[in-house]
């Protein structure tokens, strides 16, 4: 069944070929969460020639096939204006991921105290805020700001919070139902738990019902690759919105980038137990190219050609750091889809290969398509395991 997740912990499988939803859904079947099995964001969209329709009754169809009966939800991924939320309401989608990023001011973090104090005054509610938050004499656990600290959250995420509350009040006017998540996951400089709290509290107060949150963290959650950073310090982070979290009540953590940060999953159940919702979607299409490097090598070494040609232009709107330079040199194909800086580049570059390999791609996964489920079960089951708390 279709509908809203609320609270329940959910897992998400973008799924950029439409192939994929058995694998999902035979790694995902028995555990606590549930799914969410329909996922593509406007840019994944662009890149794949899909319509949030195709992608919708791609997961139905398997959904249907596999004769799973619990419920899925479908999720609009980083929705960033109003006109495009009407395409993925009328294909019925329950789950709506508002990203406001390109409201934010990153510049805040490091603007002197002067520009600081000059944007914050320009705040159009700058002084009903600064009531709210300021001089609450340590009365509560949360919340304590320094004018500092609050203006730099005003002058980085107000705007943003309005936006988030315009596409909310949008949704409202069509739905009555839906999962509404408000991400900030690909801003410039991370989320500090203060401003968490002031995101949470605002969206709040302004009357919105969001049911996840994704903040950024520290350290690099690059696509497809595991965590990049001191695990001790973000353990030490975590724990500081975890309290934020807790504090509200009222909505699940989010983990944006969620595909392969396997040293992170143990630390997201010790903080948030089942107040989660983990997003992934590359790591699906890199089994998919899996698959291709043992079965189907000739098509693989195309795309993978096709990959180094692309990467500097298409790694662009992403975070990531692999270097052509570092590729291995092997004849090991499968191997590739073990190294960093093959899997960052074959990740990114999946709009390209899918462009012009497309129809060769799925066929050849249809082909193979128990080897495909396979390995889908066996590398989602590894997520799945690790977020048991
Ligand atoms: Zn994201």
């Amino acid at each position: 069944m279709l509908t809203p997740l609320s609270l329940i912990p959910s897992f998400g499988f973008g799924d950029r070929l439409g192939l994929a939803t058995p694998g999902h859904i035979a790694a995902l079947r028995g555990t606590k969460f549930a799914p969410i099995f329909a996922q593509q964001s406007v840019r994944e969209n662009t890149r794949t020639g899909r319509t949030p329709q195709q992608v919708l009754d791609d997961a139905k169809r398997a959904v249907d096939t596999a004769k799973w009966d619990a419920p899925w939800g479908a999720d609009a991924d980083h929705l960033k204006m109003l006109e495009e939320i009407p395409s993925f309401v009328d294909a019925g989608y329950t789950f709506f991921t508002i990203d406001p990023g390109e409201y934010v001011d990153n510049a805040a973090d490091s603007d002197p105290l002067d520009v600081l104090k000059r944007k914050a005054a320009s705040v159009m509610n700058w002084d009903h805020i600064s009531m709210l938050y300021l001089d609450q004499n340590g009365e509560q656990v949360w919340g304590n700001f320094e004018l500092v600290s609050l203006q730099r959250a005003v002058v980085k995420y107000n705007n943003a919070i309005q936006h988030a509350v315009s596409m909310f009040n949008r949704l409202s006017q069509f739905k009555e139902y839906f999962d509404f998540e408000v991400s900030v996951d690909e801003t410039d400089s991370p989320t500090t738990p203060l401003e968490h709290f002031f995101i949470a509290s605002e969206l709040t107060r302004l009357g919105v019902r969001f049911t996840s949150l994704a903040p950024r963290f520290i350290g690099r959650f690059e696509k497809g690759v595991d965590y990049i950073g001191d695990l001790d310090a973000l353990d030490t982070e975590l724990a500081k919105h975890a309290a934020v979290t807790a504090h509200f009540g009222t909505y699940k953590l989010s983990l944006h980038s969620g595909s392969d940060k396997f040293s992170v999953y143990p630390l997201i159940a010790k903080h948030w137990g089942n107040r989660i919702h983990v997003k992934t979607a590359g790591t699906s299409y890199l089994e998919a190219l899996r698959v291709l490097a043992s079965h189907e090598p000739d098509l693989f070494l195309k795309i993978y050609s096709l990959g180094r040609e692309c990467y500097e232009v298409d790694k662009r709107t992403y975070h990531v750091s692999a270097d052509l330079k570092m590729l291995p040199n092997t004849n090991d194909l499968p191997s590739l889809l073990n190294d960093f800086h093959a899997r960052e580049v074959l990740h990114v570059t999946f709009g390209s290969a899918i462009g012009k390999f497309g129809v060769e791609l799925k066929s050849a996964l249809k082909k193979h398509e128990i080897a495909y489920y396979e390995g889908l079960r066996i590398h989602f089951e590894k997520h799945l395991n690790l977020l048991k708390d």
